[in-house]
């Protein structure tokens, strides 16, 4: 069954406001001939969110569905990084996870616990699937929802931080700049370097349990949480379908072909248990 899996597979992202620190790179240099001004609404601006917060973020999703199965994830810090406090690793040993890379002698030839082999990160292993950053653009008709982008605006978020002080009458004391892209709406290509069952398995979980808890803190993306950023809507996009049936998901004009909704029940009925079931024995054996 895996063999009809195509590796190369998209997840759906739509959120209203989206905040990655200060890395999401944008073409306004370009876009503005120099004058570019944060609060034109005419800004027609693209950019690239990295993968590196939504990596963190999925990989989270996943140690979460590992942990609802009863086993043990990788912990993604090494055991000597300087935590802000030391009994802070330890508890998470305890806590479902194991010290990275524990779960396996010698990375090249022992695959270890299922997110150690998808994430790697020890022993000069880079993970079997590859996360990539995610291009976006404020013009529909330019993105190429194929390759893995998305329709989204970069907006600069301008917000005063104020004295707390009562005697100050809330007098600005610094302005804070912020990147943020508004309106997101495209796919994330994630691709396997090799398929297993349970890799499918775990990521159809994974996503699923991030929608579900998608309005928890720990599960919004990138930064601002406090301030209603990162509440992510996110689906994996059915991986029978076909290249033409991806770009009519994002057609608000047109519903599903009666062929995608025969691939969705054939995917929910037949595809998704095996994959999920693959994911529970690899679990169960431990890493
Ligand atoms: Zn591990």
């Amino acid at each position: 069954m895996i063999e009809n899996i195509d590796p190369d597979v998209f997840v759906r992202i739509q959120t209203d406001l989206l905040v990655v620190g200060d890395s999401i790179m944008t073409d306004r240099h370009h876009a503005s001939n120099g004058n570019y001004q944060d609060d034109d609404p005419q800004n027609q601006i693209g950019g690239i969110i990295p993968a590196f917060p939504l990596s963190g973020w999925l990989r989270h999703g996943m140690e979460e569905v590992v942990h609802e199965y009863d086993g043990t994830a990788c912990h993604p810090g090494e055991a000597n990084a300087n935590f802000m406090k030391d009994d802070v690793y330890e508890r998470d040993l305890d806590d479902g996870y194991h010290e990275k890379g524990a779960c396996t002698d010698d990375p090249k030839e022992d695959d270890g616990c299922v997110v150690f082999e998808l994430f790697g990160g020890f022993g000069g292993v880079p993970g079997k699937v590859m996360r990539r950053p995610i291009k976006f653009n404020p013009v529909r008709s330019s993105v190429d929802y194929t390759r893995g982008q998305a329709e989204g605006h970069y907006r600069r978020l301008n917000r005063n931080i104020v004295s707390r002080n009562a005697d100050d009458n809330r007098e600005p004391l610094r302005n804070v700049e912020v990147d943020a892209v508004a309106h997101l709406d495209g796919c994330w290509h994630l691709s396997f370097r090799e398929m297993k069952p349970e890799f499918v398995g775990l990521l159809a979980e994974g996503v699923d349990f991030l929608d579900e808890h998608k309005t928890d803190f720990m599960h919004q993306l990138g930064g601002a949480r406090n301030f209603g950023a990162g509440i992510v809507d996110c689906h994996l996009i059915n991986p029978l379908y076909d290249e033409r049936e991806l770009k009519r998901v994002f057609d608000r004009g047109k519903d599903n072909t009666k062929k995608m909704d025969e691939k969705d029940d054939q995917w929910a009925e037949e595809y998704r248990p095996v994959f999920v079931e693959a994911m529970e024995e690899r679990i169960e054996e431990g890493p």
